[in-house]
């Protein structure tokens, strides 16, 4: 067994929005970093879009937030409607922030500007290599890594597994995945908009009868449709004509937590700790908290912190998201009530506004990567 000297790097697997996070945040705290993704080239999908203020806060000392800002779209407002009659509108213009308004950027375009911001600080992103599996020693770790076919070992200090919602390093850490997953298939669609009654600063929830579908814009002309009918364009919005179809797919949703963050040589981060409904699109936002969060730790040797940190966050976000999302996808006459009058007149009242606005921008959030 090799001898651990400081010099071996942190080994991180999963070059997602939240490896690249991790890989940033170290290497800007001086810490030794190698970072590997199983693909061969950055995934093109959309997936992930929103970004919210703390995020922006989050990754201004990298400089990311200022490329983000250039390349992002900024929703500034949401509107709850019943056949074009408006239910409930917000002025996210009004969320207790400097960045009072959520970023609209695609998955693929933040994974570059992470990875370009990587690369900027002398650390590449080394696509085609595969974690095959690792041991943990009291020396550190060794992982067994696959790459044109062939097998090295790498001496690791430690292993950041950032490999998503299906992690290998979470099942070699012998970790647990428990929650549960809803029947239902929702489904998306990236589109283009010829006719739309609503500006393009304006996020959009149709009540449907038998769910909701939704329109977050994405730039003007262009967004995001999602709805938790399996084909998203069967349930087209009231008043928009489609005029082109870009990436679409379906998703189950499902709500699972590890126990534990950390174990032995071993720390998760995003989807292989946690994965949850996309309402709110809080997803990739925690997953990078995460992944800043345990930076800091390792940077002030605090990271016996992690999993007590970071497990209440998810366990919010979860809760968070289940709730809204069981809300307004089975509805029954309490949830309409809830919906239709409810909710509007506790949205006129100054404080709950505002723990609202506060819940949506993603503020509520305890902050541990400061
Ligand atoms: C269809 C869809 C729509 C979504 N929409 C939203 C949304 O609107 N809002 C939102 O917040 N979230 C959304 N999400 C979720 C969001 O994409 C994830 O939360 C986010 O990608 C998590 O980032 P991550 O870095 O943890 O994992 P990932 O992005 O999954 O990245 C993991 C990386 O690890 C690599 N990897 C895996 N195994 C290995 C291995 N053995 N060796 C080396 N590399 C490996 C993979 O190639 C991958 O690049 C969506 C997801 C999907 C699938």
């Amino acid at each position: 067994m090799k001898p651990m000297s400081n010099t071996d790097p942190y080994l991180v697997v999963g070059g997602g929005p939240v490896g690249l996070t991790a890989a940033l945040e170290m290497s800007r705290r001086d810490l030794p970093v190698h970072i590997i993704d199983d693909d061969f080239a950055p995934s093109p999908e959309s997936r992930a879009l929103a970004i919210h203020a703390p995020t922006l806060d989050m990754l201004e000392a990298s400089g990311v937030t200022e490329r983000l800002l250039e390349a992002g779209h900024q929703v500034r407002n949401m509107v709850v409607h019943e056949k074009g009659r408006v239910i409930l509108s917000i002025p996210l213009s009004d969320i207790p922030h400097r960045y009072n308004f959520i970023l609209s950027l695609a998955q693929s375009q933040t994974e570059q500007i992470l990875t370009d911001a990587l690369a900027e600080s002398g650390i590449q992103l080394n696509y085609g290599t595969r974690l095959k599996s690792l041991s943990c020693h009291s020396a550190g770790a060794t992982a067994t890594l696959v790459r044109d076919g062939k097998q090295q070992q790498f001496d690791a200090r430690a292993i950041i597994g950032a490999d998503g919602s299906r992690s290998l390093v979470r099942k070699q850490a012998g970790i647990s995945f428990n929650g549960e997953s809803e029947p239902q298939q929702f489904g998306l669609a990236d589109i283009t908009l010829s006719d739309w009654p609503w500006p393009f600063d304006t996020a959009v929830a149709e009540l449907l009868d038998d769910g909701i579908v939704g329109f977050i814009p994405m730039g003007e002309g262009f967004g995001r449709l999602v709805s938790n009918r399996e084909q998203a364009l069967d349930a087209s919005p009231h008043g928009a004509r489609i005029s082109k179809v870009g990436w679409t797919s379906t998703f189950r949703v499902s709500y699972r937590q590890v126990e534990t963050y950390q174990r032995d040589c071993v720390y998760l981060a995003g989807d292989a700790a946690h994965i949850h409904s996309p309402a709110g699109g809080m997803g990739m936002n925690l997953g990078m908290a995460d992944a800043a969060t345990l930076a800091r730790l390792l940077a002030e040797g605090n990271q016996d912190q992690y999993t007590k940190l970071r497990h209440a966050a998810g366990q919010a976000v979860l809760n968070q998201t289940r709730g809204n999302t069981r809300g307004m996808t089975r509805r029954g006459v309490l949830t309409n009530l809830m919906i239709r009058h409810l909710a509007p007149l506790a949205l006129s009242i100054g404080p709950i506004r505002r723990r609202a606005l506060k819940g949506l921008a993603g503020l509520d959030l305890p902050i541990t990567w400061r």
